[in-house]
């Protein structure tokens, strides 16, 4: 039997009626677009957030560039991120109009605040950090940066729901905060979906508007703006999902124990390293491996599916070759690319799938 990277069928056949129940509940209203399951949806991620305004769009990607856009950041400015992420996080400063700026990351993956500071140029506007694969970046350090230089501060949690740093949920710690609920993230919709967070009232209104064609009333439209939101269907989806997530966040907690656990004693595997301050949710278990690409080939041998998040560092993209980084500027993100590998991690997922990756990779080392 395969083991799989993600079961998102297993989730759904444990809550089948409920879930039916609620694209049945979107199909009898007709609330396809806008209405009340979004509104609902935007309500009660905001509390679970602990953030005053949600704003729904149709993707976490969406999201950030939205909120860039409305808070003025585009020509001539330039905005700081990790050199470790998925694209849209660097893609979208670039389609708001400002220049990426690439820093190294940390030994947890993230942005590191060490570095952080040396990277700023009077043109410098905002940070973006992101609590890669489910772990929190060093909040406080990045928070008190931006205060002492007075730049903004996005969090991308597109990766972090229910993270925290400090006991305080990400999403919280700057202006405002963007989240995806692409399928495979720890709050999926069936589809795409995401949404801005932000306790400042004047840029939830502006971000609504830029996100509905640049209207706040229909027919009049401000500015030009964009089409991004989130169905009813999605909304209803995840409205019913949420009651959910921190058990099954318990859930991943519990995959990742018992992996630390197991592969431990195994010299070859360095297993995620998690800040002490952090609360790390696991939307990826990524361990450091000795002969990556060997151990891959074995596991997928063995049935066991694996993945790479991410196989190149942003800057060294061909997308990025205009801004000429070198290796020597981005280290860890570089070293990290050729030794990082995501075992299979799902709510679901039984200790004994754990316990067989697990040994195929001691098996593999000789251990
Ligand atoms: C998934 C993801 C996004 C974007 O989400 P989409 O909903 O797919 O547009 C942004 N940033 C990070 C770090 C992500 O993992």
């Amino acid at each position: 039997m395969r083991i799989p990277f993600v079961d998102l069928r297993a989730q759904y056949l444990a809550h089948q009626e409920e879930f039916d129940d609620a694209f049945r509940r979107v199909i009898e209203r007709s609330a396809y677009i806008g209405g009340h399951f979004v509104r609902t949806f935007e309500e009660q991620f905001a509390a679970a957030t602990g953030v005053e305004h949600c704003i729904s769009v149709g993707n976490g990607t969406d999201a950030i560039y939205v909120t860039l856009k409305m808070l003025g950041i585009g020509s001539g400015d330039e905005v700081i991120t990790t050199a470790s992420s998925w694209i849209s996080t660097s893609e979208t400063i670039t389609q708001a109009g400002a220049r990426v700026v690439f820093v190294d990351v940390d030994e947890y993956f993230n942005l590191d605040p060490a570095r952080l500071e040396a990277a700023i140029t009077p043109r410098t506007r905002a940070v973006l950090p992101v609590h890669l694969y489910g772990q929190a970046a060093r909040m406080d350090e990045i928070a008190d940066i931006c205060r002492r230089r007075g730049l903004r501060l996005i969090e991308d949690c597109a990766q972090a729901h229910l993270a925290a740093f400090d006991g305080r949920p990400v999403g919280s710690f700057g202006e405002a905060a963007t989240f995806s609920f692409y399928p495979g993230k720890n709050l999926g919709a069936y589809g795409d979906g995401g949404a801005i967070v932000t306790n400042d009232a004047e840029l939830a209104r502006r971000c609504r508007m830029y996100a509905n064609h640049g209207a706040a009333v229909k027919h009049q439209h401000l500015v030009e703006g964009i089409n991004s939101r989130l169905d009813g269907l999605q909304a209803s989806l995840l409205s019913a999902k949420l009651p959910h997530l921190s058990r099954w966040t318990a859930e991943r907690r519990r995959v990742a124990a018992l992996y630390d656990r197991l592969l431990a004693d195994v010299p070859e595997v360095l297993t995620p390293r998690v800040c002490p301050r952090a609360t790390h949710v696991y939307h990826l278990y990524v361990v450091r491996a000795q002969r990556r690409d060997d151990l891959r080939d074995a596991l997928d041998n063995a049935g066991i599916e694996t993945a790479i998040h991410y196989p190149t560092a942003l800057p060294l993209l061909p997308a990025y070759a205009y801004l000429s980084v070198n290796t020597d500027d981005v280290p860890n993100a570089v070293r990290n690319t050729a030794e990082i590998l995501s075992l299979p991690i799902y709510a679901e997922m039984p200790d004994a799938f754990v316990e067989r990756v697990a040994a195929e990779i001691r098996k593999f080392y000789g251990r």
